[in-house]
């Protein structure tokens, strides 16, 4: 059949009460520019590539709005760094529409940096061209690692400036997402016990994100619940490649468990569980390691919205709430340990995996050892014999890695695997590949200085097969220089 729409729009969420949102369309953009489409994306959702690309700078700035679209920014609250706000809302969103894709799965279009909104409060309603970069770059590279994620179809300049702690090129991102739904938008309606939104919104999510429970006894419960299993198994999965995400406000927490509100996010090198890299983050709320225990905590706050759903009684709610919360350890526990266990080698399990991981984490963190590089390298290590010096040799004192190598290799002995079968599995688990901060610093500084997209076109090439070898590629492997290293991101 023809299709005269570039974007075959289906918009459920602007069916939804007035309440949930405000139409707003996007603020025009002097001078637009498309610096980059994502083709493949755009035939995966069945969009018209070659219209898409070809009028690309004055869709994807919002300068033109295709038929069918009804753009609206979504309201939510959100707990930012522990503190509630009752009203935060998309200030420099607008979502486009919704499309279903070639999978029959529904996705949201949305541009970031579009204008101000009623929900702008005092922020300009606009991107800087790196916090768009970096975001393009994370994202898709954590789609190519396999991470459930918010995916980048589009980057535009505006040929305007922003007004950031420097003077800024404007541009203006493109997202897809399964949905831009959160936890702050449950809050939203929470904070003003308006309980018959919360009902729409619940039932809304089921039928979107969760349809495998719209029959189950107490639906609401059993949303907590699995909302709870797939952020525990997201976070699980950032721990296994190093990912910090920087700002896990409630608001940047989805409900369909795909990662979200790309930041002040970085990878981390040396192993250290302290790291923290956001420019804002002073007490290391967010560090690497206590990202999981964030991710209750914010499940906690999810909890606390549904409470008069789950059940009329407040006592039996909590008590059937915190049951929920209190499973959220092991609901995160169990991916973690599973991928460690791949990550070391491992396909059988015993008691002491565990300890074996510990051990060569604190080893690591000891030594600083670049996360990335020693699982890497401990693949080919259990291949062949002869790669215990590359091995070691990320360690500091290589010789302190002998008593846990020798550790290591007798617990293989009891795990089936052959050599070369153990080492694929390794390598299909173990990145060699992932956005390094200074990797995307020195693209974002090439783009915004020069208007050389490059670096920014290279990284994204190397980082969409993050599995594989790629000897061509291969200093974008290779840990930073002292001198190359970025301690903060800024956002
Ligand atoms: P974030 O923590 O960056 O995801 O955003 C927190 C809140 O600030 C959200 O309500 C955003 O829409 C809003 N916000 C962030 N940057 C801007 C901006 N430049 N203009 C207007 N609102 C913004
Ligand atoms: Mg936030
Ligand atoms: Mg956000």
């Amino acid at each position: 059949a023809l299709e005269a729409r570039p974007i075959p729009f289906d918009n459920s969420y602007a069916r939804l009460p007035p309440q949930f949102f405000v139409q707003q369309a996007p603020t025009p953009v002097a001078a637009p520019r498309l610096v980059k489409f994502n083709r493949a994306l755009s035939g995966d959702l069945g969009l018209d590539a070659d219209a898409l690309e070809r009028d690309g700078a004055a869709i994807f700035s919002g300068n033109t709005l295709l038929p069918g679209s009804q753009p609206i920014a979504m309201a939510y609250a959100g707990h930012q760094f522990g503190g509630f706000v009752p009203q935060l809302g998309d200030g420099r969103a607008i979502l486009l529409g919704e499309v279903v894709d070639r999978n029959g799965k529904r996705r949201d279009i949305q541009l970031k940096g579009a204008g101000p909104t009623r929900f702008s409060r005092r922020g300009d309603g606009r991107a800087a061209l790196g916090p768009v970069l970096r975001e393009y770059i994370v994202s898709e590279a954590m789609h190519a690692l396999d991470i459930p994620t918010t995916r980048a179809l589009a980057a535009v300049t505006t040929g305007e400036r922003v007004y950031r702690e420097d003077v800024l090129p404007g541009a203006v991102f493109t997202r897809v997402a399964a949905s831009h739904i959160r936890v702050g938008t449950f809050q939203f309606f929470a904070a003003r016990s308006d309980t018959d939104s919360l009902r729409i919104l619940a039932d809304y999510v089921i039928h979107r994100h969760y349809p495998e429970i719209k029959d189950r006894k107490n639906r609401y419960l059993a949303l907590l619940e699995a909302v709870s299993e797939r952020q525990a198994a997201l976070i699980a999965r950032w721990l296994h490649v190093g990912f910090i995400h920087g700002v896990m406000n409630t608001d940047n927490m989805t409900i369909s468990g795909e990662t979200i509100d790309y930041g002040p996010c970085a990878f981390m090198d040396n192993y250290n569980p302290a790291t923290v890299f956001s420019s804002i983050d002073q007490q290391g709320r967010y560090a690497y390691a206590n990202q999981p225990g964030i991710g209750q905590w914010n499940i906690a706050r999810l909890g606390e919205t549904l409470l008069s759903l789950i059940d009329p009684s407040v006592d039996a709610a909590v008590d059937l709430a915190n049951a929920v919360l209190k499973a959220y350890g092991e609901r995160f526990q169990t991916p973690w340990l599973a991928g460690m266990r791949a990550k070391i080698g491992l396909a059988t399990e015993e008691d002491g995996d565990l300890d074996l991981i510990q051990a060569l984490l604190a080893l690591m963190q000891q030594q600083e050892a670049d996360f990335t590089l020693t699982f890497r390298r401990l693949a080919a290590l259990a291949e062949s014999e002869d790669k215990e010096m590359a091995f070691a040799a990320s360690f500091k004192d290589p010789e302190s890695t002998e008593t846990w190598l020798a550790r290591w290799r007798e617990r293989l002995s009891r795990d089936p695997q052959a050599p070369t079968e153990r080492a694929r599995a390794m390598r299909s688990v173990n990145p060699a590949f992932i956005p390094r901060n200074h990797r995307i610093e020195q693209a974002i500084e090439a783009a915004v200085k020069e208007e050389d997209f490059s670096l920014f076109e290279a990284l994204l090439a190397v980082l969409a097969k993050p599995y594989q070898d790629q000897p061509a590629f291969a200093p974008y492997a290779e840990p930073p220089q002292p001198a190359e290293r970025v301690l903060q991101t800024f956002c």
